[in-house]
């Protein structure tokens, strides 16, 4: 089979320098080994990513000539494929309905925390019985966990090596569909990449820890995992991580201030592929682009500086 990247925001404001970056090596990875692209808009939260979000971003990735060939139905309109999803993954035995609030979890006596600060699920309604369980139905809709194995998933990320978490103890049950009905992002990503054949993930380190909870729901579900490329985070000069809460880095700003190609090329100058900053259009880059120029620790960008 081909290689077949993949776009995937969420459209939840104005796309930012660090999702471009992002979009621009997932683009470059893709095309520099002859695959397609996919776009995916992953608006799970409908609240949060209004449709009008979407268009704009659409609109920008083509400003930038970031090309896609594919584009996969958004997760909004996908309940019924990830229900199919959810219902598969309950015949392995390992889904089961939590009535735990945030605030239970959070007062839990001697909770171990993960990593990213969340407590790890302690098994409160893992093992209710039947008639436990109709008694909270009848009080409130659930909402679901996937049971994680006490084993350690390893993979090797195609730029930062090997990682590897023991789901029990690092990361616990985790949520495949919140309470108030929205599925959650590990199912939905992955269950949508496995629809559509996507052979590569490139994307923000940020998301190296859900990796393995996504593998391990690859492996559930029969499906062969992608290559998982991570990508170093943009930082401010003054250390922060550039965020959405930026506004003065959404592209709404940067496209007053620059060309296409300038942008483009202040990117692909911060990541190690062009020795100057200057102008590049992508098919320049193209031929520059190599995993092993790309840093692994974040990347100082300062777009307005000199
Ligand atoms: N939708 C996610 C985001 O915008 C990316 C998901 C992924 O690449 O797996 O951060």
């Amino acid at each position: 089979m081909g290689c077949l990247g993949r776009f995937a925001p969420t459209p939840s404001g104005r796309m930012h320098l660090g999702n471009v970056f992002s979009a621009m090596m997932a683009w470059l990875s893709a095309r520099s080994r002859g695959g397609e692209m996919l776009l995916r808009i992953e608006d799970l939260d409908t609240l949060r990513c209004p449709k009008e979000n979407a268009d704009v971003l659409r609109d920008d990735l083509r400003w930038l000539g970031l090309d896609w060939d594919h584009e996969q139905p958004c997760q909004s309109s996908r309940s019924e494929y990830y229900e199919e999803i959810l219902a598969r993954l309950g015949e392995t035995g390992t889904v089961f309905p939590c009535w735990c609030t945030r605030g239970d979890l959070k007062n839990a006596p001697n909770a171990p925390h993960a990593s990213d600060g969340h407590p790890i699920y302690p098994g409160t309604c893992r093992e209710l019985t039947a008639e436990e369980r109709a008694a909270r139905l009848a009080l409130r809709p659930p909402l679901w966990r996937l049971r994680v194995p006490d084993e350690v998933i390893a993979f090797t990320d195609g730029h930062y090596g090997h990682y590897e978490e023991n789901l029990a103890r690092e990361c616990g049950d985790f949520i495949l569909r919140r309470a108030d009905g929205v599925f959650a992002y590990q199912l939905a990503v992955t269950a949508d990449d496995i629809a559509a054949g996507v052979t590569e993930v490139v994307r923000g380190r940020d998301l190296l820890s859900s990796t393995p909870r996504q593998i391990y729901l690859y492996r559930l579900l029969g499906a062969e995992t992608p290559d998982y490329f991570h990508v170093p985070l943009l930082t401010a000069p003054d250390g922060r991580r550039l965020s959405k809460r930026d506004r003065d880095l959404d592209l709404g700003v940067l496209r007053q201030r620059y060309t296409a190609e300038e942008l483009l090329g202040l990117l692909a100058h911060a990541a190690g592929l062009l020795e100057r900053r200057e102008s590049a259009s992508l098919r320049e880059l193209l031929p520059l682009f190599a995993w092993d120029r790309i840093p692994q620790e974040d990347i100082t960008l300062d777009p307005f500086g000199s």
